[in-house]
């Protein structure tokens, strides 16, 4: 197939081949009582790759209808191409949307041209349809537009198929923190819904139920770790408050993992029934778009449905990324494995210094075990700074072991056992090797978005692709107009659990409720599950300088150290609290930051104050309550700027 340019307009079809396709099509459908892509005519040998291109093209003819039913206007356009170009800006100044099919961006272009072609007759780009219709080029459009014939066009009765015409009102692709809720509000409205979800098996064959990354392998089984291991500094302070405890207090990780394990076997189930109660349809099939409005399920088994529906919504969420050097995917684990790890890890190399990381080497160290981490560069990139270092000193002071500034090379199996013995080999920043014997080495370098093998191309779905993640409008929708999607595939929000469920709500309440209610993804509230939690609302220090300048912020802070502590007599002078002010803006709060027992408890109301606007002086109002840790953030009264002492010694 030729693809020139003439004056402009790309010629990219040989119609000989055309007309005999259609002459041979024309063949069999004579002689095939079904359409090609059911038929179980027999052919011979010589005729098979010639069938192949007609079912190859009857699918593309699908997709073609499939696209210019998609909006009113919707334009097939090459990059490349000035006209398309052109056409593009007209829509845009009409302000009329429309709906562009970049057909040289995709891998099936060159066949999408050619069913163009034979269906319109027509060699050149743009290729515009409004309602249905072909129209033509950029000069035919512009021609219909000086006529006064185009709004007309625009005004005829629609003729596409009603809704009625699919299976559903909206499906959802992931059934996870963001697909559940958003399937479940939409429920809500008597609206059609069915959510596929379905877990691809780490490359360990880890798998689990219903209900996505934050139940299975996420937030809920972490934040029992980390109660786990905060047991055990409690059992040691406790002494102090007279208990007898026996001094030779064991671990036992697999009656840890069975019972949260357990509680996560009957969340699986809760959510199943949850589904069922408000009649949302579940498949537990993984999802793809075989055309725009066609999605293919398929079960573990292999079975394939497919399904149709008005809208969808992708919320496919992400999985751990690996490192690509030598033994990565054989030998180590991730947050995917480690909740269900059937034997203690033994002792531990976490390769990673954020969230995941940093929380993991928490409460594995807090259980007794010889963890260390490996950093590549800071600590908790993103984060307040001090805040991030303060919990790294903490954790080391706790037998935490940081290598800084290393990069793993190779993972070597030295003894397979449950846990075996790895050899890690690594390399600093200034050359340094080392190599180390692990029993465990857990990756937890980053997620990738689970958008590249779900068939967005063929939906027409733009990504990032360097990230994978998907670029949203402020209500959630993609660059498809009726494919939206929540969580953690999106490009620029944060990877949150409450973050995906609040996107997922307030979409289908837009939906269907008539809501016009968007998500707030400014001042969102987290918090990071170290040994000593942090919790965080608004803008870092450094982002606080850099958006107000030093001048426009006043930073106020200080030291404190929790009652429960004082007499086991542990870490004062651990627990901090932070306020960064903009001055020219009656002192609002814009960065609060807390490092301390249950930082979390207290970062969520503080978040509500900050919705509120918070100012330096409401805070300074308010009666604190004593005696507990955030009421510190009632009297700070000492400024870095000054220099003051923030030193505690006593509640
Ligand atoms: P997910 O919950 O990941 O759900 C996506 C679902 O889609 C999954 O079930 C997946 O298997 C499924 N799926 C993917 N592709 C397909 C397909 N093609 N067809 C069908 N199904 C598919 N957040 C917090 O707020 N607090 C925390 O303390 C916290 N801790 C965390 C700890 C760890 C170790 C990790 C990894 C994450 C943590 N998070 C935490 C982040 C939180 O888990 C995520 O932000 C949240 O789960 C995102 O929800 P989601 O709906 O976007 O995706
Ligand atoms: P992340 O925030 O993307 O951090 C990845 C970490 O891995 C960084 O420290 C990064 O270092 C390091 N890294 C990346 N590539 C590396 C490589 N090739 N070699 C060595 N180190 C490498 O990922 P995450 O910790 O997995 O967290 C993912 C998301 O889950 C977070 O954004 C968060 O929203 C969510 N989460 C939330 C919680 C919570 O709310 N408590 C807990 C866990 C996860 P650099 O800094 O050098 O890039």
């Amino acid at each position: 197939m030729g693809n020139s340019v003439r004056k402009g307009k790309a010629v990219f079809v040989d119609q000989t081949q055309v007309k005999s396709l259609q002459l041979y099509k024309a063949a069999m459908e004579d002689h095939c009582s079904e359409s090609p892509e059911t038929t179980k005519c027999k052919r011979d040998g010589n005729q098979d790759s010639q069938w192949k291109n007609i079912e190859e093209k009857s699918g593309v003819k699908r997709k073609i209808q499939a696209y210019i039913s998609t909006s009113d206007v919707v334009i097939f356009s090459k990059t490349t191409c000035d006209n398309c170009t052109k056409v593009k800006d007209f829509f845009d100044t009409m302000d009329l949307p429309y709906f562009a099919v970049e057909v040289d961006q995709m891998a099936d272009g060159p066949k999408l041209e050619e069913a163009l072609c034979e269906q319109t007759m027509e060699t050149t780009f743009p290729c515009v349809f409004v309602k249905q219709k072909h129209i033509g080029d950029y000069d035919d459009i512009m021609k219909l537009s000086k006529d006064g014939l185009f709004q007309k066009l625009l005004e005829t009765k629609e003729d596409k198929p009603s809704q009625d015409a699919y299976d559903y009102d909206l499906i959802v692709i992931g059934g996870g923190s963001g697909g559940l809720a958003a399937s479940k509000e939409a429920a809500k409205y008597d609206k059609k819904v069915l959510v596929l979800d379905f877990v691809s098996p780490s490359p360990q064959g880890t798998k689990w139920g219903l209900g996505g990354t934050c139940v299975n392998v996420g937030c809920i089984p972490k934040k029992l770790m980390h109660q786990a291991a905060l047991l055990r500094q409690a059992l040691k302070d406790s002494s102090k408050y007279g208990w007898q405890v026996e001094t030779n207090v064991q671990h036992n990780w697999e009656i840890m993992t069975d019972s949260i394990q357990d509680y996560i076997g009957s969340l699986n189930w809760n959510y199943r029934v949850s589904l069922m109660e408000n009649k949302v349809k579940y498949e537990n099939g993984y999802g793809e778009f075989v055309e725009p409005h066609k999605i293919k399920s398929t079960n573990s088994r292999g079975k394939v449905k497919f399904f149709t529906a008005e809208k969808f919504l992708i919320a496919t969420g992400e999985r751990p990324r690996y490192l690509g050097i030598p033994g990565d995917k054989e030998y180590c684990i991730t947050s995917d494995d480690l909740f269900s790890l059937p034997y203690s890890p033994g002792k531990t190399l976490v390769i990673g210094a954020s969230y995941v990381a940093l929380e993991c080497a928490g409460f594995l160290a807090g259980l007794g075990l010889d963890v260390t981490v490996m950093v590549r560069s800071i600590l908790l990139r993103g984060f307040d700074q001090q805040m991030a270092n303060k919990i790294g000193d903490y954790m080391e002071q706790y037998g935490v072991k940081f290598l800084r500034h290393f990069l793993p090379t190779k993972i070597e199996q030295i003894e397979a056992g449950t846990p075996g013995k790895l050899m890690v080999t690594a390399r600093s920043n200034d050359g340094t090797e080392m190599r180390e014997e692990y029993n465990t080495v857990l990756l937890a370098i980053g997620r990738d978005a689970c958008t590249r093998k779900i068939g967005l191309d063929i939906a027409g779905v733009k990504i990032n692709e360097k990230s994978g993640k998907i670029p949203v409008n402020d209500g959630e929708q993609t660059n498809v107009p009726y494919i939206y999607a929540i969580g953690d595939v999106l490009e620029d929000k944060l990877e949150l659990t409450p973050v995906a469920i609040q996107a997922g709500r307030l979409l289908a309440r837009r939906l269907y409720g008539h809501s016009t209610v968007t998500c707030d993804y400014v001042n969102v509230p987290t918090t990071v599950f170290t040994p000593l939690e942090y919790g965080a609302c608004g803008l870092s220090e450094e982002k606080a300088l850099m958006k107000y300048g030093d001048a426009n912020i006043e930073v106020y802070h200080s030291f404190f150290w929790p009652l429960e502590w004082t007499v086991p007599s542990r870490d004062n002078n651990k627990c901090y609290a932070k306020v960064i002010c903009n001055t020219k803006d009656n002192e609002r709060v814009v960065g609060f930051h807390v490092l301390a027992p249950n930082a979390g408890e207290i970062t969520q109301g503080f978040a509500a104050a900050m919705k509120c606007g918070l100012t330096k002086d409401q805070l300074d109002c308010t009666i604190g309550i004593h005696p507990v840790c955030a009421e510190i953030f009632t009297t700070l009264s000492v400024t870095k700027r000054s220099g003051g002492s923030i030193l505690q010694s006593g509640c």
